[in-house]
């Protein structure tokens, strides 16, 4: 069974403000139309029933992070109305605290459970990429297991046991096997997470 993309399953405090004004976005708009363009983000009626899908974060500090709005797949382009501020996240409550214009991405505990790996860590780019996940085996890519839905603190909570075994040495980069064509990438600069995942789809599809 499909399961349905883009709803919010933790318990949200959001606090609605002005548009996040005082933050450079041009990293993340970067890589929102590098992905666009491979149609691994975006928005499409013949794919999760229309939902938008992909969403890309930047760490702001130990406990915050910027990340793109929940459905903001389908844009063209990203502005700061478009991106909420998580200021405080709670993997075991399946609590996230956030603020800005719109609300935050579905995939906010994801994101904030690779940050938890490493300081270091400074992007975190979800896609939807059916090139990857189908090929994540011969490609050699971690996986979190069938049984485990996107958006939840048990993912996180796998996400974090895979990074204490050690499997993101050959890699950032793994597979959602039970989120379909879910892939995230993570570095600790845009162009390493964002490349990292272009050059996986590449390997199975040359001319992206
Ligand atoms: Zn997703």
């Amino acid at each position: 069974m499909t399961e349905q993309e883009g709803v919010i399953k933790y318990q949200l405090e959001f606090r609605e403000a002005e548009p996040l004004l005082d933050h450079n976005y041009s990293d993340l708009n970067h890589w929102h139309r590098q992905f666009k363009n491979a149609g691994i983000l975006g928005q499409d009626p013949k794919r999760y029933n229309g939902l938008g899908f992909g969403n890309l974060s930047q760490r702001i500090d130990q406990q915050s992070f910027l990340i793109s709005g929940t459905q903001t797949g389908g844009l063209d382009e990203l502005t700061a109305n478009d991106y909420a501020l998580v200021t405080r996240t709670d993997i075991p409550l399946n609590r996230v605290e956030a603020e800005g214009w719109v609300k935050p991405s579905s995939e906010s505990l994801t994101h904030a459970a690779v940050y938890a790996f490493d300081d270091q860590i400074q992007y975190v780019f979800h896609v939807h990429s059916p090139d990857i996940w189908n090929a994540r085996t011969s490609l050699d890519i971690p996986e979190t297991a069938a049984h485990i839905a996107y958006g939840t603190p048990q993912m996180a909570e796998e996400m974090i046991r895979l990074y204490q075994q050690g499997v993101f040495e050959r890699g950032n980069i793994l597979a959602m096997v039970g989120h379909e064509d879910g892939v995230i990438g993570f570095g600790s600069t845009a162009d390493q997470a964002g490349g990292l995942i272009m050059r996986m789809a590449r390997r199975i599809s040359p001319s992206l």
